[in-house]
């Protein structure tokens, strides 16, 4: 996959951000540090092309501003992860910004199109520490115990567009943006899980940016979190979808052309990839990320049974165009109806975006503990019996006699298993299958 790796690469440098020959002036730069990254974001007043480039030996992020000049003040001191900055303008106009680094790292970039009246064109840069977020859990595991798996979560939507809207005025990218930052918590708990987001706030991020920064930072898996609308009041429940090319229902194909027009919100283009690469890249890894995204898939409905009401009680497949990451299992969930006046209501509840973000941890580890990739943590843990195989959330009607039956294994061991009090079960309640 080396070549495609290199493809894939070279379309991320093409995919930078947009249009104008005129010179961009840079305005302001902001520079954040947060857990896992620190984040410089350049103010331009127009939109232009820029190009990335993270040198190692001696560790720094070069910018490269196709036509633009310094109209803002460099920040006098280092935030985070960099450690000073200075620019260069070369002769033919192009702007270079360098930022000198404290350790090697890696870097994605992405560009943001200018929103509302105050909202100027952004050029978002991400640096993170060489190894990944030093977190906790990290600490408690040198390398030789295997790498933690990484999720990317992306929240729906966001900024200009607000995705669907509630009849009480409740917007899409609110609550999934809730739901998205509560399982980043609950999979930065687990041991041997990390989690990364597209984007944590209300901003405007292009379908494309999405699972480039998934890819950049080489995710094993991608959860993209939205909640639906229909004409239909009545209708409520959640849905799973991974991407089909062709040969959806109708209802599919109408939801996928929603979710996908905000990339056309504000006049902004999309850029396609060429289409010879486009059908390469498609053609070598798609289907074999197709078949562990249905899986994922399946994990994640299972425990969504135990939230509330599912929709569809299988995978769906749909032409999503933020689910076209080639060679990462990607799915996408509709929690919920907005469109529904009661799953409305509940969505903005902190219990509820709770209960959804549990049921997607749940079905997003029971899939990594089933197919761990290769030298993780979870691998390890799942080769030395130290974690369940398969885990199964109690619905409406289970009794453990049951389950039991069904999973082959004794009563007594799954109470055990379980540390049950005893033989009663509540909906929605996550039980560990020992081996049988
Ligand atoms: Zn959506």
């Amino acid at each position: 996959m080396t070549a495609c790796r290199f493809v894939v690469g070279l379309c991320a440098i093409l995919l930078t951000s947009a249009l104008g020959a005129a010179p961009a002036r840079v305005e302001a730069i902001r520079v954040a540090e947060y857990d896992s990254k620190t984040r410089v974001v350049l103010e331009l007043d127009r939109s232009q092309n820029h190009s990335l480039l993270v040198l190692e030996n001696q560790p720094r992020v070069v910018v490269d501003i196709s036509s633009g000049s310094l109209r803002a003040s460099l920040p006098a001191r280092g935030t985070g992860i960099v450690r000073s900055m200075r620019h260069a303008q070369h002769q033919g106009g192009e702007l270079r910004m360098v930022f000198d680094l404290h350790v090697p790292a890696t870097a994605s970039s992405f560009a943001i199109g200018a929103g509302g009246a105050n909202e100027r064109h952004r050029i978002v840069i991400d640096v993170f520490p060489r190894g990944g977020e030093p977190n906790a859990a990290e600490r408690a595991h040198s390398a030789q115990d295997g790498r933690d798996v990484l999720v990317a979560i992306d929240p729906g939507h966001g900024g200009k567009d607000p995705g669907a809207i509630g009849r009480n005025g409740s917007h899409e990218k609110t609550v999934v943006l809730g739901i998205s930052l509560r399982l980043a918590r609950l999979i930065r708990k687990e041991p041997g899980m990390q989690a990364m987001l597209t984007r944590d706030g209300d901003y405007y991020l292009k379908l494309r940016s999405r699972y480039e920064l998934a890819r950049q930072r080489n995710a094993d898996l991608f959860v993209s979190v939205h909640a639906d609308a229909i004409r239909d009041r009545r209708i409520r429940g959640s849905s799973v979808y991974v991407l089909s090319e062709k040969g959806s229902s109708d209802e599919a194909r109408r939801l996928a052309q929603r979710e996908n027009a905000a990339d056309l919100i504000g006049g902004v283009q999309l850029h396609e990839y060429p289409p010879t690469v486009a059908t390469m890249i498609i053609d070598l890894q798609q289907n074999a990320s197709i078949g562990a995204s249905l899986e994922v898939g399946d994990q994640v409905l299972q425990h969504l049974h135990g939230v509330g009401r599912v929709r569809k009680s299988s995978v769906q497949k749909a032409p999503f165009a933020v689910l076209k990451a080639p060679d990462i299992p990607s799915i996408l969930v509709e929690t919920a109806y907005i469109s529904n006046p009661q799953e409305e209501r509940l969505l903005k509840t902190a219990a509820y975006q709770d209960k959804l973000a549990r049921a997607l941890l749940t079905g997003i580890r029971s899939y990594f503990y089933a197919n761990p990739p290769r030298g993780t943590l979870i691998a390890k843990r799942v080769e030395a019996g130290e974690v369940p195989r398969q885990q199964y959330v109690a619905r409406r009607g289970d009794t453990l006699s049951g389950i039991a039956q069904r999973f082959k294994v004794p009563v007594p061991a799954l109470i055990r298993a379980n540390k049950l009090p005893d033989d009663r079960l509540r909906v929605g309640q996550i039980l560990d299958i020992p081996a049988s």
